[in-house]
């Protein structure tokens, strides 16, 4: 399809083509069932099928261990920043949040609402253009869990360590890398993260629960809110998104045809070293995050003015690449480069870089 561009929004972004060429051959007749998936009872065998196995899909492909609940949720990431700690900060009334973003500090101030928060790291000194090393991390071992998000969507940074914490179970918000590398599930205690960056259409947020970890939750919790109850009904305690799942199906086969999550891992690294290559060696644009805390999702860049950001800005739309602009936290660029993002459209605008760069 050529009348298509290349898309490098934060969120909702790209989906693989084939998937969307797919749902939409299947929207009118899901395999003869004679309806679509968005007219199915959630109770029907067809859409049950459909649910099991994308969950035993995303078990496998994430290498989900045994005492891990796997729930497909409504409510976006954002809803998580008060059901973590509705579920989590009983047992001792206090956890450590590392805030290294917009997203982090917003589940830092959220979490504040429950218990007594020790800000356990931050990186607003420098304006979160670095993750703060293990050594620099100030934990206090009564937590009842460490909160921290892995990739910061709006500056691009991404921490590249699971932080040690002894016993005391780490949470972490996984909404914009998610499934891109691969990850030791039995490292944490809950991952979670909103569908819309690398995996689905917006309206499905993905938790993973040791299991261990439900059934403390403070008394006032939300009935939907509670781990357990979505534990308890396998996320059907009222209709799931049902839509959404369906479409994570078909990006878990399509991420499986990749190479699973083992594959996406050596394409996305190499994606994100094609623009940061290009734009280290340019004269006009620097990058914002440190190296060493540099994200693979989410390039951030600069140049040395704000109306020759705005000229890049144009020419690059003008020429086929939306959706660059930088947050307006950070100004400047951004280029988020998630799953679904073809290397070939990675490869174009790091020519395109290039030849701004010459031009100007
Ligand atoms: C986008 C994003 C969120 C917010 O997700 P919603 O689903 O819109 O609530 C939270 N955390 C991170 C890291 C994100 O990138």
């Amino acid at each position: 399809m050529s009348d298509r561009v290349y898309n490098f929004s934060a969120g909702p972004s790209m989906l693989p083509l084939e998937v969307l060429e797919r749902a939409g051959k299947e929207i009118t007749n899901y395999q003869g069932s004679g309806m679509s998936v968005m007219e199915m009872s959630h109770r029907s065998k067809v859409f049950q099928k459909i649910f099991d196995d994308t969950k035993a899909n995303f078990i496998k492909l994430f290498h989900v261990p045994e005492n891990y609940k796997v729930l497909f949720l409504q409510g976006g990431a954002s809803s998580q920043f008060s059901m973590v700690p509705l579920n989590l900060i009983g047992k001792t009334g206090k956890a450590d949040y590392a805030v290294t973003g917009n997203f982090s500090n917003i589940a830092y101030k959220e979490a504040k609402k429950y218990g007594e928060i020790n800000l356990a790291a931050s990186s607003a000194d420098k304006n979160h253009t670095y993750i703060p090393a293990q050594a620099d991390l100030k934990l206090d071992p009564e937590a009842s869990y460490f909160y921290y998000c892995a990739n910061n969507t709006i500056y691009g940074t991404e921490w590249q360590y699971v932080p040690e914490t002894g016993d005391v179970p780490i949470v972490c918000d996984m909404s914009s890398d998610f499934l891109s590398r691969v990850v030791d599930v039995s490292r944490y205690g809950i991952i979670f993260g909103g569908a819309q960056k690398n995996l689905a259409p917006a309206g499905l947020t993905i938790a993973i629960v040791r299991e261990d970890l439900a059934g403390q939750e403070l008394p006032y919790t939300p009935l939907m809110m509670n781990y357990k109850t979505m534990i308890d009904k396998d996320s059907m305690y009222n209709t799931p998104p049902c839509w959404c799942i369906y479409m994570l199906g078909l990006v878990l086969e399509w991420l499986e045809a990749q190479g699973g999550v083992e594959g996406m891992e050596k394409i996305k690294h190499a994606k994100a070293k094609l623009l940061y290559d290009v734009l280290d060696e340019s004269k006009l644009f620097t990058c914002a995050a440190e190296v060493g805390s540099r994200s693979d999702m989410n390039v951030t860049f600069r140049s040395a003015t704000q109306e020759m950001d705005a000229k890049f800005v144009a020419e690059a739309t003008a020429a086929g690449f939306v959706n660059l602009k930088g947050h307006r936290n950070v100004g400047g660029m951004r280029a988020s480069i998630y799953n679904a993002m073809p290397t070939e459209g990675v490869e174009k605008l790091a020519e395109f870089i290039r030849a701004f760069d010459r031009a100007n």
